[in-house]
């Protein structure tokens, strides 16, 4: 068995440690005997078929810039496998472009996907700090948020999570991130997945799930340091 991972854009899309996020999915298969495969996207290559699950992480407003272009140009083909169950996590800037667009504090509009119902203008001040969420399945997950945006969730999504401490989709409604089949686009750097394991192990579930016409029943494994680590972040002030 192998998983395939499409990582969008590491060269712009990459704060935070949000790489650290690929290398959290990779070891914990690795752990359970399941191979990976990483294909880095870069702007004019080509989308492999057969990818597992999608990856994207934030960028700064220019490097949003740099990629819209290319993410046009890819969107229908994202769009058809997140619409076929493909499972993907966006953060920060990618989750901005996988809605319909950012407004930068400057005015420039970059175009999204439209893939997630959202929409992000810049605000005021930059939302920064830690953030701790209750998610709708995942349970409390912890991260760091550190954006100028401010989205607002349409009717088509369902929000990621209530903020507990923290700004979220916009310090105003308590939403945070956002939920389109097994999509999910969230604030939430720091890396998110390896302290928030169980929310890593329904990406390579849900890609198993996909492969096999049987249920997926992952091994399970011994989370001690990853839940050490929760506690940790979760404990610190904002
Ligand atoms: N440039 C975007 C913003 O400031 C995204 C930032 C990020 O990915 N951390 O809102």
């Amino acid at each position: 068995m192998k998983i395939k991972i499409l990582h969008l854009y590491p060269k712009e899309m990459n704060l935070y440690g949000d790489h650290g996020n690929v290398l959290a999915i990779k070891r914990r298969c690795e752990w359970r005997n399941i191979d990976v495969e990483v294909i880095e996207h870069e702007p004019d290559n080509k989308i492999p078929k057969d990818i597992d699950i999608i990856f994207g992480g934030g960028g700064q407003d220019s490097g949003q810039g740099i990629i819209e272009d290319d993410l046009q140009e890819i969107a229908p083909k994202l769009k058809d496998m997140i619409e076929d169950g493909v499972p993907c996590l966006v953060i920060c800037g990618l989750y901005q472009l996988f809605g319909k667009y950012f407004q930068t504090s400057d005015g420039k509009k970059i175009m999204g996907t439209s893939i997630l119902d959202v929409i992000t203008n810049a605000g005021p001040e930059r939302l920064i700090g830690n953030i701790v969420i209750n998610s709708y399945g995942f349970g409390e997950v912890v991260g760091y948020e550190n954006h100028s945006g401010l989205t607002s969730i349409g009717p088509n999504v369902n929000p990621f999570g209530e903020v507990i401490l923290g700004a979220g989709n916009n310090g105003e409604d308590k939403t945070e991130g956002c939920r389109y089949k097994n999509c999910i686009g969230t604030y939430l750097h720091g890396p998110i997945l390896p302290k928030n394991p169980k929310l890593t192990d329904f990406f390579i579930e849900k890609a198993l799930e996909r492969k096999s016409a049987t249920g997926v029943m992952l091994k399970k494994l011994d989370d001690e340091i990853e839940e050490k680590a929760h506690a940790s972040a979760a404990s610190r002030p904002r």
